[in-house]
């Protein structure tokens, strides 16, 4: 099958989370299973040329924007380890800038920012002559190709036979956009775009909702979510049109990359391990707390470690963490070791802690790809107490490295994780529903109680270890989902 994959992120280019891990595992699997797949990302000014050894193509492609064009230069690399073609849609005015998004709310022009991908990603198709099968969208930034393949390129002998599947990661960023402006930009008649027309919410233009009115099939990550977005307020007011294409839209579960995911390969651990060799964690654990600088008797108390990986912000659970992890701190029940990046008022408090508690609070704020994978390697538990959860990877790869999660049941961590039961030793972690810091505590306090005590401590971290979320099964279903969409192609 020939796929077109579009996406404002895409590891290790450009990643701020899960997105950029899946839109590079997807590509890397489907090639491996004797797909032809290209991938589409902006240029930004933070990827460097040199190390990727991008090149640019002979190409000045225009680009259809409003009443007018627009040009865009086209680089071209290789996503590393695979021979899968990355396209670098490049534009001074556009991409040359610090970060991917802006801060906050955003750069203003990131409406015209990401449609400006988006119908670049068709014209250079049309230059480089690739016909895909399928485009395959994801999240807001590249939502709008969904009606760009259905309006303006029905009739195109390239793409008149291709099918459109969305993906939505996150609910929460759907690109609410100025309806003149965004109508313009996309090339759409603006008589179009009305109350209640496929564009519109709450009197903008929405570009997921957009996106999921146009798809042939739309998925999300994980099948919990999937219900979620549809039947309660984590659809964040897309519910309707999300029941309207209820029989379109399909949950499939992220999956990891075993090649950069796999404690018994890992290059960034200084003692690699497998099920069988769990005792050799502890190894890890200690070069962890060395890496911290834990003064010789400290690290040999033998306290559990909880770890977290995150970006600080409310989706992730954090308030609930700040009202409950100085009572385990206080009395020395625990380390907590936390690497994380994202709201100020979190990062603050994260280092506060660490000053008041320097033994037990090891904090590190920034973003360290080595040092998330030593914390998952070195945690005996891994923390993530979701508002919400579109799917997570960070307890995919706590489970896949043997670190127990305590989660709330939510998205894609009631998909991955099931409650330890004493009785029956089944189960692999600890989970609690309300978003309540009393239950996160009560869960934390059952989940500790389980260190070093056998039977129960052996099963939690086997149960963990023998789950396979090997990406290769998640590739496959998005490959039955292309071909679904391809027979009910409208
Ligand atoms: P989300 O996409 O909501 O941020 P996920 O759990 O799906 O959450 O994915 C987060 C990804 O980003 C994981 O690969 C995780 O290891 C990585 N990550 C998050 N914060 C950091 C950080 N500060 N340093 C390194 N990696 C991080």
């Amino acid at each position: 099958m020939k796929i077109l994959l579009a996406a404002a992120e895409v590891s290790p280019f450009a990643k701020i989370g899960g997105l950029a891990d899946m839109t590079a595992a997807l590509p890397k699997a489907w090639k491996a299973a004797g797909h032809d797949v290209v991938v589409f990302l902006p240029l930004y000014a933070t990827i460097d040329k040199e190390r990727f050894g991008l090149q640019k193509l002979p190409l000045l492609v225009d680009v259809p924007f409003g009443s007018w064009t627009e040009y865009a230069t086209v680089w071209k690399g290789m996503l590393p380890g695979t021979d899968v073609p990355v396209y670098f849609v490049a534009s001074s005015d556009y991409y040359e800038r610090p970060g991917i998004y802006g801060y906050h709310e955003g750069f203003q022009d990131n409406d015209r920012r990401f449609i400006f991908l988006s119908r670049a990603a068709f014209e250079v198709c049309r230059a480089i002559d690739f016909a895909p099968d399928v485009i395959h969208a994801h999240d807001y930034h590249t939502a709008t190709m969904m009606p760009m393949l259905k309006v303006l390129y029905r009739q195109d002998p390239l793409f008149c036979t291709t099918a459109g599947v969305y993906t939505i990661h996150n609910m929460a960023y759907q690109g609410m956009f100025d309806p003149a402006r965004a109508m313009e930009f996309c090339g759409f008649d603006p008589a179009e775009w009305y109350t209640g027309s496929w564009y519109e919410y709450e009197g903008a233009f929405n570009a997921m909702k957009a996106g999921i009115m146009f798809a042939d099939k739309i998925t999300t990550v994980s099948p919990t979510y999937a219900e979620e977005i549809r039947w309660t307020p984590e659809g964040h007011g897309m519910q309707s049109a999300l029941q309207v294409r209820g029989g379109d839209l399909i949950g499939v579960l992220n999956g990891i990359d075993p090649d950069e995911w796999n404690p018994e390969t890992d290059e960034h651990l200084p003692v690699r391990y497998s099920a069988s060799q769990i005792d050799r964690k502890e190894a890890n654990k200690q070069a962890l707390l060395r890496m911290f600088q834990l003064p010789d008797d400290e690290r040999q108390r033998d306290i559990p470690v909880i770890g977290m990986v995150t970006r600080l912000t409310e989706q992730k659970g954090i308030m609930l963490i700040t009202q409950v992890i100085e009572s385990f701190l206080q009395d020395g029940e625990c380390r907590f070791v936390l690497l994380g990046s994202g709201e100020s008022r979190f990062e603050n408090y994260f280092k506060d802690l660490a000053y008041r508690y320097p033994y037990h609070a090891l904090i590190k704020t920034g973003y360290d790809t080595a040092l998330s994978h030593m914390i998952q390697a070195a945690s005996d538990y891994y923390l993530m107490p979701s508002k919400f959860e579109p799917c997570g990877l960070t307890q995919m790869f706590a489970l896949t490295y043997g670190a127990v999660p305590i989660v709330r049941a939510t998205g894609g961590l009631a998909d991955t994780v099931q409650q330890y039961d004493p009785i029956t030793f089944s189960g692999n972690g600890f989970m609690f529903q309300r978003l309540m810091a009393d239950d996160l505590h009560a869960s934390m306090t059952d989940a500790l109680r389980t260190y070093k005590r056998e039977p129960h401590w052996t099963s939690l971290r086997i149960n963990a270890m023998a789950q396979d979320f090997s990406i290769a099964g998640t590739a496959q279903r998005y490959i039955d989902v292309f071909g679904w969409a391809q027979q009910s192609r409208r």
